[in-house]
């Protein structure tokens, strides 16, 4: 049987598990319009561009 040789610490155990969330909500992506950072594949909720495209229009 596989047993790990020792016990991982509640802190080292949450800090696996902090890891992993902040792998998800980060989502590292400057948008080619204005610079500022965006999601991915998502239209950037700063200039409403997406792909070279005005899709959102933006007031004043
Ligand atoms: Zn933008």
């Amino acid at each position: 049987m596989a047993m790990p040789k020792h016990k991982i610490s509640k802190s080292r155990r949450d800090m696996r598990k902090a890891n992993h969330l902040k792998v998800k909500s980060a989502n590292p992506s400057k948008c080619p319009q204005c610079g500022e950072p965006k999601m991915s594949h998502r239209v950037c909720i700063h200039c409403g561009f997406y792909k070279g495209k005005e899709i959102i229009k933006m007031g004043e």
